[in-house]
């Protein structure tokens, strides 16, 4: 017995959990990496030479320009342009007139070190980020801190970490995406972190680069050591601590099976169910830079365009004009696929005007309320959309509707708008198809109503299901309300796919329901024949599709459409998922 327990048992298994940030599975060897801390000590105050400082200052801004030159460069030779403008967006923070002179003259008022006063300048912007309420913005913030860690680091003279033991898996408590890019060169086989969105520009980075990332994986970094094993799931958020050789068989498998999906000519081939009904997956997408993914994952064209990006791209309200250019090139690049162009959805929590500020914007000025509040804002944009369907594929949706009277108001516009353009012959070829997004609970209970106004729905369940079980979507301390499949929203999708049909009307999902593939059978079930998701996600959800049988979805819907919990749907479907091994 006494030798027995000599003998050295391996580690047991742990498993986290966490956020999936990028797609793919990875395992190998752990290296943490420990970002060097900004502490600022008391004697970095005491300033006496105040022009060495400020030669200082420079010295070190000009030092962290090389280094982002450096990266911008590899980003772009590896991933392309688009994101390396990442890397220049942070170039020009360096250039910046308002930040430098600011930070020079406190120097000089305040006589306390170049490492405080830069630190303290880029922690505001980094508030403003916080404080905009918006995801886009709020995830921006991890950028921020690498730009205020190299003017520090390069004001200390400070080496740059960049060479990391070879393919390894970097656990941390963040990353950021000049992180991402210098490991990449080691070739890091994955990472995972404490902090970040799955949204933020390292996760984007490592989706370009096919490299396995899971965010939000609370204490990760001191729960391991350099050298441990681990495995990365990034298709589920699963990580798995000393895995048994039995973990990573099945893990091996399941890469397999998501690698023969995206192998198999799917991407190619239309999307059909095992029992030959045709359905239709498009992309969601937030800038026109995206296209290129679409032939990639082959997507059937755009489901989703959030065009209020336009607003975080340019800053100012776009003119019609830059508008119009803007639609006609992907309405051009993507025909005879269909652009689908949300009408702008600012406020609540996406950016609208930085002055303005309400109490509880999700529930304040957003969406079509906006859009009517300011008839410039509507009328422009519905005139550029008129004047940029020269293809005749776009179609245009409301968003954020609450009333049939909301929808009666924008149609009035539009035919104003129409019958000016037709007069000024700039009416491009028809009339675009209008719809709505469906994301208010007061809609779905209108939606016979709704039906008889427009001619299509996209169902947005990001804002169903925070609108229907009053959870913030952006709330940490709620996220495990939010990520459930509630049978509240599984019946309003049944009604309103149900009301499409009786008046013969299109019906999507563009919300992120659409993309997990757990529930892609049960949204079979229900009738939905329209997904759009980002268009990575296609080749998963087209697999799951590509061996469902509508009969069998069916009766899963019938199921699920009893039960009263979401543990006892979401078991539902795990239990449909092992049976037909999807
Ligand atoms: C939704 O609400 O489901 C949706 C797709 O829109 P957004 O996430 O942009 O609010
Ligand atoms: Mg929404």
């Amino acid at each position: 017995m006494e030798s027995q327990a000599l003998i050295a048992q391996p580690p047991r298994e742990v498993f986290l959990n966490g956020v999936p940030a990028s797609k793919g599975i990875a395992s190998g060897t752990i290296y943490v990496f420990e970002r060097s801390k900004i502490t600022l000590h008391s004697h970095d105050q005491a300033v006496n030479d105040l022009n060495a400082e400020i030669e200082r200052l420079h010295l070190a801004l000009k030092r962290s320009e090389k280094e982002l030159e450096k990266i911008a460069l590899i980003t772009e030779q590896k991933i392309g342009k688009a994101h390396s403008e990442i890397f220049t967006a942070q170039i020009m923070m360096l250039h910046d007139e308002l930040f430098i002179r600011t930070i020079e003259q406190r120097i000089r008022e305040e006589r306390r070190s170049a490492e405080m006063i830069a630190s303290e300048e880029i922690t505001k912007y980094q508030q403003a980020m916080l404080a905009a309420n918006e995801d886009l913005f709020r995830e921006r913030v991890d950028d921020f801190q690498d730009l205020k860690e190299r003017i520090i680091r390069n004001l200390r003279s400070g080496q740059i970490i960049s060479r990391i033991p070879e393919r390894s898996i970097v656990i941390s408590t963040m990353l950021t995406p000049a992180d991402v890019i210098l490991f990449s060169r080691q070739q890091m086989l994955g990472c995972a972190t404490e902090s970040g969105g799955a949204t933020s520009h390292a996760a984007l980075i490592c989706q370009s680069l096919g490299v396995p990332m899971v965010v939000g994986l609370h204490d990760i970094a001191e729960k391991v050591r350099t050298g441990e094993m681990i495995l990365i799931d990034g298709y589920d958020g699963n990580v798995v601590l000393h895995p048994s050789p039995e973990t990573l068989a099945l893990y091996e498998r399941k890469a397999k099976r998501k690698l023969t999906a995206l192998s198999a000519g799917l991407t190619k081939s239309e999307t059909k169910t095992a029992c030959g009904r045709r359905i239709y997956i498009y992309s969601n997408i937030d800038f026109k830079e995206e296209l290129p993914s679409l032939e990639k994952f082959g997507s059937e064209g755009v489901g989703l365009f959030r065009s209020e990006t336009l607003f975080i791209a340019g800053g100012d309200t776009p003119s019609e004009e830059e508008q119009t250019d803007y639609y006609r090139q992907i309405a051009a690049e993507l025909a005879p696929r269909p652009f689908t162009v949300r009408l702008f959805d600012v406020g609540g929590d996406k950016f609208l005007f930085a002055s303005y500020k309400e109490a509880n914007p999700n529930l304040g000025w957003r969406g079509v309320r906006i859009l009517l509040d300011i008839p410039e804002l509507l009328e422009n944009q519905l005139r550029a959309l008129l004047r940029a369907n020269q293809h005749g594929n776009i179609q245009v949706m409301i968003p954020m509707v609450s009333s049939v009277e909301e929808v009666r108001a924008v149609k009035k516009v539009l035919s104003k708008v129409e019958s000016d353009l037709r007069k000024q012959k700039l009416l491009a070829k028809q009339p675009f198809m209008l719809g709505a997004m469906i994301e208010v609970p007061s809609a779905v209970e209108m939606i016979e109503e709704l039906a008889q106004e427009l001619e299509f729905f996209s169902i947005g369940t990001n804002d169903l299901m925070q609108y229907t079980v009053a959870v913030d979507r952006n709330n940490e301390v709620v996220q495990s309300l939010y990520n459930r499949v509630h049978p509240a929203l599984v019946r309003m999708i049944a009604r309103i796919i149900k009301a499409a049909r009786k008046y013969r009307r299109r019906v999507s999902m563009c919300g992120e329901m659409a993309a997990n593939a757990l529930v892609t059978p049960l949204l079979l079930g229900l009738g939905l024949r329209e997904f759009s998701v980002a268009s990575s996600n296609i080749p998963e959800i087209k697999h799951v599709i590509s061996r469902t049988h509508l009969s069998d979805a069916k009766d899963l819907a019938a199921q699920c459409l009893k039960l009263a919990t979401a543990s006892e749907i979401e078991q539902t479907l795990r239990t449909f998922k092992a049976h037909y091994q999807l």
